[in-house]
């Protein structure tokens, strides 16, 4: 997998030296390729905004820089080119799987009030949104859209089950989860934990991962199939 990423600030990037991330790349597992639009800009000052036609607040991207950047880095539109706007579908786990699959990924990150929207009707095709709140710029986005698709890349997490057994994957939140020691503060962990029975833990997570999904996001719960998940000695009783 390869990202490419256009901004006008390289710098937020760095962090991608760090942790699992920093790891895979320096491994080779995906290379993201950070692309500053101002060395496209044909301005003495480097500048890459204007005003806003029609006027308003806040400065607006200009097109051309963007649009010779994305020339210059997919001349043959193999990537699937994203816009990170507040204005795009909100980023979710079944999407974050289907971006994974795909070979190259471009990620526009806008500054100030964004891009021109004649960049966005040319040449992307498609807006992320992580959230229904607006950030100073696309860079955060951009990170942490590719920190969640990296983590289904082959070779990225220690073990390939770390992406099946968690918040989401299923549909549901996930369980809690306890380490050493058995007691902390007078809290010990469940006994159940302990035991090594298997198909006992199983029916403990599943019964605390509907618990804190009825909780804190009753609306996952709508559509969800669970017969999968559901220990094989009670999907016996239902058939
Ligand atoms: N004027 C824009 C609006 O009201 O929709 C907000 C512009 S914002 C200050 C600057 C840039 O930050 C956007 O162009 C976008 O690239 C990025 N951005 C801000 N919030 C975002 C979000 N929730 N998801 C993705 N990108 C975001």
């Amino acid at each position: 997998m390869r990202f490419d990423v256009l901004t006008v600030f390289t710098g937020y990037f760095s962090v991608l030296n760090e942790s699992l991330l920093g790891k895979a790349i320096e491994g080779g597992r995906f290379l993201v390729n950070t692309v500053d639009i101002r060395d496209f800009s044909k301005d003495k000052h480097r500048r890459t905004d204007d005003m806003p036609y029609g006027g308003g607040a806040g400065m607006v991207m200009t097109p051309e820089p963007i649009m010779d950047a994305i020339d210059a880095v997919d001349p043959l539109h193999e990537a699937h080119r994203i816009y990170l706007s507040p204005k795009g579908n909100v980023l979710c786990q079944q999407k974050v799987e289907a971006l994974a699959k795909k070979e190259r990924i471009l990620l526009l990150c806008g500054d100030y009030e964004g891009v021109d929207q004649r960049v966005i009707d040319l040449a992307i095709d498609e807006e992320i949104s992580i959230g229904d709140y607006v950030l100073t710029g696309g860079e955060l986005p951009a990170l942490v859209l590719i920190n969640c698709v990296a983590r289904y890349l082959d070779g990225v997490l220690g073990s390939s089950e770390s992406t099946l057994e968690e918040s989401f994957s299923n549909g549901l939140l996930e369980y809690p989860h306890y380490t050493r020691p058995e007691v902390f503060c007078g809290m010990s962990v469940p006994k159940v934990l302990l035991g090594g029975n298997h198909r006992d833990i199983a029916e403990w997570r599943l019964q605390k991962s509907l618990e804190v999904t009825e909780a804190r996001r009753p609306d996952l719960l709508e559509g969800v199939d669970l017969t999968p998940y559901m220990p094989k000695k009670k999907r016996k009783h239902r058939t």
